[in-house]
């Protein structure tokens, strides 16, 4: 390994390999020409310290429940975007067909029956996610009562 240490006279640092001179031993100062005795002080080593190994963390996965592609809520993305478009249908074309006075009746109905529908639809999206939800505290609950168990 390579040391460097400052001359004892001129200050300037020489460099010496460790397996060639021990430490203590005398050499002559490359730059003003003295003897000086090199030795391997721990702020003349060249600064190969590394930061600290990274100790083995034990790193905890998120359990499998968390991080798997949930179904459920896609159904209830798909529910809610479905609910949501039979709102917005069913009151575009009841409107259109309001004004004009033949299909009034009808458009009626439909814009009825879209907002419930929609609604329904709506209401089981929520409802997934609320059931969802709940399945998710419940898990929660029961992987800090086994992490407790596990301290006892
Ligand atoms: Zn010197």
């Amino acid at each position: 390994m390579i040391a460097k240490c400052p001359c004892e006279h001129c200050g300037v640092n020489i460099e010496f390999a460790t397996e060639e001179f021990l430490s203590g031993s005398s050499v002559t100062c490359p730059k003003c020409g003295q003897e000086t005795s090199i030795f391997v002080s721990p702020q003349a080593q060249p600064t190969q310290k590394q930061p600290p190994a990274p100790r083995a963390v034990a790193v905890q996965k998120p359990p499998a429940t968390f991080s798997k592609p949930d179904g459920d809520s896609g159904i209830a993305v798909c529910l809610r975007i479905i609910g949501l478009l039979s709102v917005v249908g069913g009151v575009f074309v009841g409107i259109i067909m309001l004004e004009d006075s033949r299909y009034a009746d009808a458009g009626l109905g439909i814009l009825a029956s879209g907002v419930l529908s929609g609604c329904i639809l709506l209401g089981f999206a929520s409802l997934i996610e609320h059931t969802k939800a709940s399945a998710e505290r419940l898990n929660r609950i029961e992987i800090l009562l086994q992490k407790a168990g596990e301290k006892n």
